[in-house]
């Protein structure tokens, strides 16, 4: 299985990179953002616990994401493989995922991180909020509280990954495209080493 991290500070362009990646490689995209936004919408219990945390560029707890994570896990037994994308998002998330993934019988391939700079990322959730409607994105106080959430709790994980030797990164600043083709390369070599191993 192709088991992705993509990882980066919100606005990095996870979402957009994502999408093109799950067409190619065929994975399952899991956004924990993705899943808590309809948990809103559906206006469960725990939809309204989370709304009240990212309305303040606060996380979710971690139980609380590993538990969305671990039943889309099951659903899915099938999948060629999964992106996580915004998760894990703190180093209990990555081990409560790497547990998870051990139990049925796989692990996480690589972490890819998309680097971009602070001042960028305010700009681009800045813009993005003008049409997403997503009220975390529209002031600029909250995207610099879900930055500093992003460097003090989020960070750390890319050490975790390091520690494995399964961690990764390209310039996130660009053309889509180009941004695109970086990681596909990192991919398509960890596929190619995959294979020999096989
Ligand atoms: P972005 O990374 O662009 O800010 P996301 O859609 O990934 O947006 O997440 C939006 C919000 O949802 C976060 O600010 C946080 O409050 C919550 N959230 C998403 N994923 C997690 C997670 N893995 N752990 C805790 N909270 C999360």
């Amino acid at each position: 299985m192709l088991n992705i991290v993509l990882f980066g500070p919100p606005g990095a362009g996870k979402g957009t990179q994502s999408q093109k990646l799950i067409d190619k490689y065929n994975l399952i995209h899991l956004s924990t953002g993705d899943l808590l936004r309809s948990e809103i919408a559906a206006g469960t219990k725990l939809g309204l616990e989370a709304k009240k945390l990212m309305d303040n560029g606060l996380l979710v707890p971690d139980e609380v994401v590993i538990g969305m994570i671990e039943n889309k896990v099951k659903e899915h037994r099938r999948a060629g493989g999964f992106i996580f994308d915004g998760f894990p998002r703190t180093v209990p998330q990555a081990q409560g995922l790497d547990k998870l993934l051990q139990d049925n019988g796989t692990e996480i391939s690589c972490m890819i991180a998309l680097r971009v700079d602070d001042e960028e990322l305010t700009k681009r959730l800045l813009l993005r909020g003008k049409t997403s409607g997503r009220p975390d994105d529209q002031n600029e106080e909250l995207i610099r509280k879900r930055v500093q959430e992003y460097n003090t709790k989020t960070a750390p994980v890319a050490d975790y990954y390091a520690g494995q030797g399964k961690y990764f990164s390209v310039d996130g600043i660009g053309d889509i495209e180009e941004i695109f083709k970086d990681l596909c390369q990192k991919i398509d070599a960890l596929k190619e080493k995959q294979e020999e191993k096989k």
